[in-house]
């Protein structure tokens, strides 16, 4: 594969960060934050600033999918979007089937903005469900009820032609006969693309304080892989076969945006925290946005740009990212991705050492052109990439 049908096959995203959410949810470690007054106009004025940066910076490529990301943004007002999306067509040349994300909540304030949001021009919509079960959604500190869940999906059903929604199971005291029976009732709500996550105790957040204190216990080893092996049990059945570690979607309906990150595509990321990857002459650098929205404001209000770090990535830690995104696909890394994205060949990479016990005990997969995972591989990633990679 040559470099240039490499880097189509990748694509070319924009992501753009709402870094607002109307309370903390006691498991996220995302860059959110809760204010009581935003000025959005003054933001969303800075947003289109920062798209003209990058845009300016990447004169001619075509870009592939927008995504608005946080944080929350269906707390952003359709305008707001509508005029980001405007700025990003008038600013790059786009495809004609450009995929347009936005990440919404299904609280009923939300919801009443789909049609906005679809006028604004976003193509395909994914919903922070999260659970379908009211104490559950409590216990996640969640905002919406399950009714206005189900509520939430009915309308983007009706609204937009492609729709995802998130959920997470591995809760505590969470049986598998009660997670099937909440991802049968999800299955039933349609959708074309389901993110399933377990629960993760993140450093730092007050989910994690409590784990270390005792109080709050999720499942882990035999338990743990039992939901996973059942998640995606019931998930090919029902036609929503992985196709990455926590993706699921109908044949055509993987998300494009993300098959970018996970391609190791290009991508620039606008608003407060958003990271870049960006490759000129076969040099990636890697791009990071101040986190603070108020500091990142400021940046941009004075420099015309948020861009606190930039930093060459250098062909080893190249080619272990392209590893390690790629090897969560069930499609697998092309060996010419590294060397196209790397300028290093596989085996400068990779030791036969390292990689024959793992493909003989069916974790990885390689033939002349790909490196894999195997289902039982795609389920420890964590461990093969740390045996593969160290
Ligand atoms: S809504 Fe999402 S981004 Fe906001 S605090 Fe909750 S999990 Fe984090």
């Amino acid at each position: 594969m040559n470099d240039a049908r490499e880097t189509n096959e990748a694509g070319f995203g924009v992501y753009i960060h709402w870094p607002f959410c109307a309370s903390k949810c006691p498991y996220c470690d995302f860059n959110s934050h809760v204010r009581e007054h935003i000025d959005e106009a003054r933001f969303a004025t800075a947003l289109r600033a920062e798209i003209d940066h990058f845009a300016a910076e990447t004169k001619g490529r075509r870009v592939t999918s927008i995504f608005f990301g946080g944080g929350t943004p269906s707390l952003m007002a359709p305008e707001t979007v509508a005029a980001a999306i405007d700025r990003v067509r008038r600013s790059w040349d786009t495809a004609d089937d450009v995929e347009i994300t936005l990440e919404a909540n299904p609280s009923s304030a939300e919801a009443g903005r789909f049609k906005g949001y679809r006028d604004a021009g976003v193509n395909r919509l994914s919903l922070g469900v999260q659970a379908l079960d009211d104490d559950a959604l409590t216990f996640l500190g969640r905002a919406h009820d399950a009714a206005q869940a189900r509520a939430a999906l009915t309308m983007a059903q009706a609204t937009f032609s492609r729709f995802s929604f998130d959920m997470i199971y591995a809760r505590p005291r969470h049986t598998t006969a009660d997670w099937l029976a909440e991802l049968h009732d999800a299955l039933a709500l349609g959708g074309d693309h389901l993110s399933l996550y377990q629960l993760t105790l993140e450093p730092g957040t007050p989910f994690h304080a409590r784990a270390a204190r005792g109080e709050l216990v999720v499942p882990d080893g035999d338990h743990a892989a039992a939901l996973y092996e059942a998640t995606q049990e019931a998930l090919a059945d029902a036609g929503l076969a992985a196709y990455e570690i926590s993706n699921h979607a109908r044949p055509g309906a993987q998300s494009r945006h993300n098959l970018t990150y996970w391609r190791a595509g290009d991508y620039v990321g606008i608003g407060p925290g958003a990271h870049g990857r960006l490759t000129v002459d076969g040099r990636t650098t890697a791009l990071r946005q101040r986190r603070a929205p108020e500091a990142w404001l400021k940046d941009v209000e004075t420099k015309g740009h948020g861009t606190t770090e930039r930093e060459p990535v250098e062909p080893d830690a190249r080619a272990t990212e392209i590893l390690m995104m790629g090897l969560r696909l069930t499609e697998g890394v092309p060996l010419a991705r590294i060397k196209a994205r790397s300028g290093l060949d596989f085996n400068e990479v990779v030791s036969s050492d390292r990689l024959a016990p793992l493909v003989d005990g069916g974790l990885l997969t390689l033939n002349d052109s790909h490196i894999g995972t195997t289902p039982a591989g795609r389920r420890v990633l964590d461990s093969v990439l740390a045996a593969l990679l160290a």
